[in-house]
């Protein structure tokens, strides 16, 4: 509205003044026109009384009355009416009823000066009549200002109707300017409010203009701050996990040692119950024997579990560098077999290998150790002439290794647990074969660090059987004979 009216102001102050100009310009002409008319009669009228030697001037004018009039219209075309130098009409060319007052401008030619009066559309122009130097009397001239006032209202009429198309065309074209940017202006304010409330699924507003730009920059802020958040919830989850490890060691940290110092207890009192009783009876040679076999008993355990809590708190605590390198899986199995061949004949165990050249990236003694672990409970927990099974092959990117016994097997309920640290399936049992629950879940942890799993593939009545998998070294051929 605001343009549209500036416009039509324009254009209202334009055809101000170009009519007036245009009226100035008419004046300019009309006027000119006129006073040279007023001359032409003049002239002719004194060229008439010229020549009428024997009448003055003034008589010529008094006398000539209407016929005079009419001959100076013929000349210069025009409606004239004459006056004596009183302001008395001597003579006009044609009859016309004047409605207005006249006196003044009369008045002013009678004063030897040019004056004219205008009444709707007609001009009276007055002018003294001058002969022989000295004013007798005043010419009218009549002009028909109807041509000029027809002009000047077609200018008008034009003005008019520009302006009216200037208001409206301007109007509708302001209106879709604006309003398409004030649709603009209203859908930034969502995109705003919707991000203001937590919402970041915001669109793009597909303008090449300013608004444009900015929408772009509020879309590109709406995914800097999802990505931000995102981070932020991601580091948070991160913290909490880190936590709550955190939390979960220290608990096992808490237990580990409770357990530490219950299980090493244990010996200890046996032995020194049974030094208290040497010292009470040293001639008891029974005693003696029965003690001899139990200290040695509760010393070799507590060694290996001086062995083993060390391994395990030492993997707890560094992270350790591990001399990893390309090993055939093959050849330390035969090694490690090798190296307990002693105990094997000791417990009349049967050994049966099916084994295949395969490479993993290890470290050696961490194998061995896996190894030893996993054989050492094969044999404590076989029965007499029992069997043990080692078999390995590849699948896929891995190597896995099979170790089947024919022992007492795990009950369902302890299968999930006998990889915690002092789980044991019967205390009594595992005391007897010099173990405290410590083995497995030494060996899970060097598996893992070596990037393996371990699990329980199968276990019952007729035995179990331990799976481990590392992945395959991938620099090496291998082939799948034994
Ligand atoms: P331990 O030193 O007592 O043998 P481990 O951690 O090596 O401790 O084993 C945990 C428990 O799992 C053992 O107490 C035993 O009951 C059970 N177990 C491990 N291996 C075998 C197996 N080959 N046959 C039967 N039971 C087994």
């Amino acid at each position: 509205m605001f343009l549209a009216a500036l416009l039509l102001l324009t254009v209202a102050l334009l055809s101000i003044l170009v009519l007036d100009g245009i009226k100035k310009d008419q004046r300019t002409q009309y006027e000119t026109f006129l006073a040279q008319q007023a001359r032409t009669a003049n002239l002719y009228f004194i060229q008439l009384s010229l020549g009428e030697p024997f009448v003055m001037p003034e008589e010529y004018l008094l006398n000539g009355g209407n016929e005079l009039a009419e001959e100076l219209d013929r000349v210069i075309g025009q409606l004239v009416v004459l006056y004596d130098k009183n302001g008395k009409k001597t003579g006009e060319s044609v009859e016309k009823s004047e409605s207005g007052d006249m006196e003044t401008a009369l008045f002013f030619a009678l004063q030897n000066k040019t004056a004219y009066q205008t009444e709707e559309d007609s001009l009276y122009y007055f002018a003294p009549l001058v002969a022989g130097g000295e004013q007798i009397g005043v010419i009218r001239l009549y002009y028909s200002l109807s041509k000029n006032l027809d002009f000047i209202q077609n200018i008008r009429a034009l003005f008019f109707y520009i302006g009216a198309g200037v208001f409206v065309c301007s109007f509708l074209l302001g209106y879709l300017y604006f309003n398409s940017f004030a649709n603009g202006i209203l859908k930034l304010k969502s995109m705003t409010d919707r991000i203001r409330s937590g919402r970041y699924d915001i669109e793009t507003l597909p303008r090449k203009d300013e608004l444009g730009t900015l929408g772009e920059g509020i879309y590109d802020m709406s995914r800097q701050i999802v990505k931000t958040i995102g981070d932020m919830e991601a580091e948070q989850q991160k913290l909490t996990l880190a936590v709550d490890k955190l939390s979960r060691l220290e608990q096992q940290q808490k237990q580990f040692i409770g357990n530490i110092t219950h299980e090493f207890k244990t010996p200890l009192t046996s032995m020194n119950a049974y030094l208290d009783l040497l010292e009470m009876y040293p001639d008891d040679t029974e005693l003696r024997g029965r003690a001899q076999v139990n200290i040695r008993q509760e010393a070799h355990r507590l060694y290996e579990m001086v062995d083993k809590v060390l391994q395990l708190s030492a993997l707890e605590k560094y992270d350790f560098e591990y001399s990893m390198e390309e090993i055939d899986i093959k050849q330390i199995i035969l090694r490690v077999c090798g190296n307990l061949k002693g105990k094997l004949d000791k417990f009349e165990i049967q050994l049966e290998t099916d084994l295949t050249q395969a490479f993993i990236e290890a470290d050696r003694e961490n194998l061995v150790i896996i190894l030893v672990n996993i054989l050492d409970n094969s044999i404590k927990y076989n029965r007499p002439q029992g069997q043990i099974r080692i078999k390995n092959y590849i699948d896929s990117a891995n190597v896995l290794i099979e170790i089947s016994d024919t022992g007492i097997g795990i009950p369902a309920e302890a299968a999930s647990k006998i990889f915690e640290p002092f789980y044991t399936v019967d205390k009594n049992r595992s005391r007897q074969k010099g173990g405290a629950g410590l083995g497995l879940a030494l060996v899970k942890k060097l598996v893992e660090s070596q990037g393996g799993t371990i699990d329980l593939a199968e276990t019952g009545p007729e035995g179990s059987t331990f799976r481990l998998t590392f992945p395959l070294a991938e620099s090496k051929v291998y082939n799948n004979e034994n």
